[in-house]
């Protein structure tokens, strides 16, 4: 079989994988520093004010030169998606979904760079990198899918029983119009990706806010569109402070429809915010998580300790689906703690584009310093560090932001920080007495984003129908509570986690970009001399409602 990358894949990828990502790396660190333009109607636009972009990896390293994008091309960027929107959205579905595939093959054509850049920029490690770009070219595939399978939502409904009248009625699903894509640092291919493709396939033109720390690999995200050869002002990408330029893009009223996916506080406010209008528009939420790891006396614990490390390590802890709580029965308390503190002693730490490496940076110089702080009220706390508990120095370590994987113990369940999202390599760890107090305990919080189960087959089925959580595993060693792949398993979290009820990568996801209009169309029915309704069979077999809906369009 030929291997396929998903997040549950890719501890086992081919060698061809790893030496083209070597030469990936190669290559562009021959090019770096280079100054990107925003993309608005398909034109570079450069604003006055720039920003160096940094590594997380070296600091010492200038990735790129940034535009700091201000109000002016807020309004600039709503223009030209708002002079694209009547064509787009009158384009046919078959034509868009078309255009969407096309972006995202050549998104997958430049997997290597693009993975490489990502790496450096978010400090991610190889496969994590990799494994971003290819979700987000499958999560492109599958909204296009999905209007295919779905014949484009234009679908007929049933007949009044009319008497002397014929009815048509037609259910279609139409765009909003400009939609507004901001995007978190972490997946910042993927979660720009969701978004945008489910925007476009719908009909819908798109602007695309990055996170600031992420900028430049979402610039290269960006590109494709233009490559693929988006009409003009379909999608547009500018780049600046989310308090600025973002503010201003969720304060105007010509923006129709929003995606945003990041923090719950920054999130809410956009909700709030987003309401200044003269009526209700549409917002799609993706906010942050605290998600627990429930392990039964009865867990398989070598896959239990697996998957925990995976999840509540990979990218750093930084995962909205990071498993940072884990609650344990009692009897198997203390092997668990064995094994997840032998595990996570090997796991290498460095230069995230090294084969090896499997923690990279943090992201930035204020993650690196809440981590001090966490430690230092978690020592406060009274809790116990079972690994880690510092950051790294010395050496390369000085030039980024590295911090050791953290699990805590002892820390007890009325701390603040059992509910509080740290978004870093820190995982506290509870022991319980039986699993009713654990799920107590796991649901005992704002957020319901992803949650995992190690137990026996009869206590999947309680775990399952008690948690409160958007995406739920059970005995799963790739990962407890990460590695979500549309098609497989829909994204998406409940309470404080999301605002929608559905999940990206499913299927009822693209429908959110979309609202719907029934289209009753009344013919008067003209008996015929043997009393046969003539006219009406006419009528219905020369045009078949769906066709005669989607002419109308
Ligand atoms: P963040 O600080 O909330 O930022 C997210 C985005 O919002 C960035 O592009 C940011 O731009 C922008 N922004 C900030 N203030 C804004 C404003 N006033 N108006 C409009 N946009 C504004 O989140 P992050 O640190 O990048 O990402 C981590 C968070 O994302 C975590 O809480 C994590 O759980 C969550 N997350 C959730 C999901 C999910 O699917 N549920 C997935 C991934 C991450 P700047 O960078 O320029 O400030
Ligand atoms: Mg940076």
């Amino acid at each position: 079989m030929a291997f396929k990358l998903t997040y549950a894949t890719m501890f086992n990828p081919p060698e061809e994988l790893h030496k083209g990502f070597d030469k990936a790396v190669a290559n562009l660190k021959q090019n770096l520093g280079r100054e990107w333009s925003m993309i608005i109607d398909n034109q570079d636009v450069f604003a006055d004010e720039k920003w160096e972009d940094r590594s997380p990896v070296n600091t010492d390293w200038v990735l790129a030169v940034m535009q700091k994008g201000n109000a002016l091309h807020a309004s600039q960027a709503i223009a030209a998606a708002r002079k694209a929107f009547p064509k787009w959205s009158h384009t046919p579905w078959q034509e868009r979904v078309k255009l969407v595939r096309k972006a995202a093959a050549l998104l997958e054509k430049r997997i290597l760079e693009t993975g490489a850049a990502m790496s450096l920029e978010v400090g991610k490690n190889r496969m994590e990198s990799l494994g971003d770009v290819q979700e987000s070219a499958d999560l492109m595939y599958f909204s296009a899918l999905m209007m295919e399978q779905n014949n484009g939502f234009i679908k007929p409904m049933g007949k009044d029983p009319l008497v002397g009248y014929d009815a048509t009625n037609v259910s279609v699903l139409r765009p909003y119009g400009v939609w507004l894509v901001v995007s978190p640092f972490n997946f910042p291919f993927a979660l720009t990706a969701g978004p945008t493709g489910a925007a476009l396939v719908a009909g819908n033109t798109v602007i695309i806010k990055p996170a600031t720390d992420t900028s430049w690999v979402v610039r290269l995200y960006a590109e494709v569109f233009r490559d693929a050869g988006f009409p003009d002002g379909v999608v547009n990408f500018v780049t600046g402070p989310g308090s600025t330029l973002g503010q201003a893009l969720v304060d105007s009223p010509e923006v129709d429809g929003a995606t945003f996916t990041g923090s719950f506080d920054v999130g809410m406010k956009m909700y709030r915010d987003f309401a200044n209008r003269n009526y209700v528009r549409p917002i799609v939420l993706e906010l942050g998580g605290k998600n627990p790891a429930i392990v039964s006396r009865n867990a398989n614990l070598a896959d239990a300790a697996t998957g925990i490390v995976r999840s509540a390590f990979g990218l750093q802890g930084q995962k909205c689906s990071a498993a940072s709580r884990v609650i344990v029965e009692e009897p198997v308390y203390d092997e668990l703690l064995g094994r997840l503190k032998d595990m996570t002693e090997k796991l290498t730490i460095g230069d995230p584009t090294e084969r090896a490496t499997f923690l990279g940076p943090v992201i930035n110089k204020n993650s690196y310093n809440d981590f001090k702080n966490f430690t230092e009220e978690i020592n406060q706390g009274g809790g116990h560090f079972l690994t880690g508990g510092h950051v790294k120095t010395g050496g390369m370590f000085d030039k980024g932001y590295y911090c050791e994987p953290t699990f805590v113990t002892d820390l007890p369940f009325e701390h603040r920080l059992w509910q509080y999202e740290m978004f870093l390599p820190i995982t506290t760890i509870g022991k319980v007495s039986n699993l009713d107090e654990a799920m107590k305990i796991a649901n005992n919080v704002n957020y319901g984003l992803t949650a995992g189960f190690y137990g026996s087959l009869k206590e999947t089925d309680w775990f399952f129908d008690k948690i409160e959580a958007g995406v739920t595993y059970a005995n799963r060693p790739q990962g407890a509570t990460t590695g979500a792949w549309p098609g497989f398993q829909p994204f998406g979290g409940w309470k404080g986690s999301g605002a929608s009820g559905k999940n990206g990568g499913g299927y009822y996801y693209v429908q959110l970009y979309m609202h719907e209009q029934i289209r009753t169309l009344i013919k008067p029915v003209k008996a015929s001399p043997n009393g046969k309704k003539a006219a009406v069979k006419k009528t219905a077999k020369k045009v078949a409602p769906k066709k005669k809906a989607a002419r109308r369009r």
